[in-house]
């Protein structure tokens, strides 16, 4: 390990803010020999994020976490504005999870004035949230093909907990002969069952109290589809419970193949998937059957 790189564990991780000072801080590990693992984040950290930090230091060597919050994956109506930024909190935060590197870039590195590209991804990321959200993937492709280049990541860690997400970047790394591999880590939960998210920060205390029905009605809606109920019926019961329970409105609840995110053949790996709007906060989930 170089002189110039170590740091002490518990120490805050080295902030990076330029691509010169990031490609020098990669050079500097590869010469050393080491392997990098990039978590990508929208920042505002929380435990899943660090789970997904460790994991990161089971993979490789080197942990390094983005933090950018991605304008091209929010819409106008959005809440790309108000969405949770806290910098030196999650630089806290990190310091306890093992990173090693924050990756730090600013919309005029990532988006500089004549930028005109952009990735469409199509199969894994038709239909669900493209239904719903239909800028979201293209925006989240893009963003996270320039961090793969900007990083040059041996392992790049994404959450179970947007699954379809996971699926899209799989595929495009499949796609494009991206070299580097995939790892997927499981969600991590509130001791009721709600999936830890930088949104939830947004709930107020009456709709934190329903928000644990979301994960409990596509649990259900799993053990039902798993035991042969027809996957449409399964799901609508999940909807009706979701909307009963205070939740303004479903998006999607779908049980579809795990792999494919095609139909869902009972016997084979599933997965509900589901996103539902609590007041003015869209919250996803989804469970595998
Ligand atoms: P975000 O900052 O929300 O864009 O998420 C950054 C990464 O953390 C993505 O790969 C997410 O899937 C993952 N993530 C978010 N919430 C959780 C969670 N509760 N458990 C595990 N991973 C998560």
């Amino acid at each position: 390990m170089a002189a110039s790189l170590s740091r002490t564990p518990g120490n805050a991780p080295k902030p990076i803010r330029t691509l010169k000072a990031l490609r020098q801080t990669i050079r500097g590990c590869r010469s050393d020999g080491e392997t990098i693992a990039l978590v990508p984040t929208m920042g505002a950290l929380h435990d899943g994020h660090l789970a997904l930090v460790r994991l990161a230091k089971t993979k490789a060597d080197r942990a390094v976490v983005s933090i950018y919050v991605n304008p091209k994956q929010f819409a106008p109506h959005e809440d790309f504005g108000r969405y949770p930024r806290d910098e030196a909190g999650d630089r806290a935060k990190l310091a306890t999870a093992g990173a090693d590197f924050v990756w730090l870039p600013d919309t005029a590195l990532m988006y500089p004035d004549a930028f005109a590209t952009r990735i469409v991804a199509e199969g894994a990321a038709l239909g669900l949230e493209t239904d719903f959200r239909p800028h979201f993937f293209g925006g989240v492709t893009t963003v996270v093909a320039k961090l793969f280049n900007q990083v040059t990541p041996d392992f790049a860690i994404f959450g179970e907990k947007d699954f379809q997400q996971l699926a899209v970047i799989r595929q495009m790394v499949r796609d494009l002969d991206m070299p580097l591999s995939i790892v997927g880590a499981p969600t991590t939960r509130e001791r009721d069952g709600l999936a830890l998210s930088s949104r939830n920060a947004y709930l107020s205390a009456a709709e934190r109290a329903i928000a644990p029905t979301l994960n409990r009605a596509i649990r259900e809606a799993a053990a039902r589809a798993k035991s042969g109920q027809r996957p449409d019926g399964a799901a609508a019961a999940a909807a009706a419970t979701i909307g009963a329970a205070g939740f303004a409105s479903v998006d999607y609840v779908a049980i579809r193949d795990a792999a494919t995110l095609g139909p869902y053949a009972t016997g084979r790996p599933g997965r509900v998937l589901a996103a539902a709007w609590l007041g003015k906060t869209r919250l996803i989930d989804n469970v595998k059957i």
